[in-house]
């Protein structure tokens, strides 16, 4: 249902080839690093002038990521609009569509580097971004994937922060988002699990039975009757009238 495409080159190359290709969403894979190895928060990366449609997916991207991972939401209410003081826009501004850079977690916290690079993590990771892009683009077909850093004709070596532990924040991203471009185009929405069954009422019989005890014994009693009839004692004939509604 999804077909996923991979752009390489600058940014604003990428970009314009998503829109030439009409893609449905876009989004640039990075991660966070900091001086401070205890900074680690959920933040996701719009456009200054993004749609509100980008803006409730990178918040839900952001939540989710937040949750899986118990981690606080950076930004306000996970967002950051229009970047680290512009940056991180041009890495969106050329989009025709709704587009976001996903800041998920931190390299430069140990814990989180460690995330990053085990390989559920990585599954994790994939399949946030692949359920955020799920809801928000139900109908969607065509989805552009950016590597952060990486591939860029202008700057072909970078590969972004330096991940705790090994490795680069560029080489994560790619693998995250591979496994995320597999469970999108394996994605069927019609094999998805039914909504839930609804059991049928379980034939319990309500009791509303009437009794007449005489010094603790049970002298009449009747059964036929519903909880809406009407059940009236006459004190002056001294009459039980039960009236049948229907
Ligand atoms: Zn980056």
């Amino acid at each position: 249902m999804y077909d996923v495409r991979f752009y390489k080159g600058n940014y604003s190359w990428r970009q314009k080839q998503a829109n030439r290709d009409k893609c449905t969403a876009y989004v640039e894979h990075h991660f966070n690093a900091a001086v401070n190895p205890n900074s680690g928060y959920s933040l996701v990366v719009t456009g200054k002038l993004a749609s509100d449609t980008s803006k409730s997916w990178g918040r839900l991207y952001a939540k989710l990521v937040a949750e899986g991972f118990k981690v606080p939401l950076g930004g306000t209410g996970g967002i950051l609009v229009g970047g680290y003081n512009g940056r991180g826009n041009g890495n969106l501004k050329h989009t025709k569509m709704p587009a976001i850079l996903l800041e998920p977690l931190f390299v430069s916290n140990p814990q989180h580097a460690e995330w990053v690079r085990s390989s559920a993590g990585q599954e994790k990771l994939a399949k946030i971004l692949a359920d955020s892009i799920i809801e928000t683009f139900a109908d969607g077909s065509r989805i552009g994937f950016s590597i952060g850093h990486k591939y860029k004709t202008s700057r072909p070596r970078d590969r972004g922060a330096a991940v705790n532990g090994g490795g680069a924040e560029a080489d994560y991203a790619e693998i995250v988002m591979e496994k995320a471009k597999h469970i999108l185009e394996n994605y069927d929405a019609s094999k998805q699990a039914p909504p839930p069954v609804v059991d049928n009422e379980e034939d319990v019989l309500p009791d509303n039975d009437i009794r007449v005890i005489k010094d603790g014994k049970e002298l009449w009693l009747h059964v036929d009757v519903d909880e809406d009839d009407d059940v009236v004692w006459d004190e002056e004939s001294r009459i039980l009238n039960i009236t049948t509604t229907q």
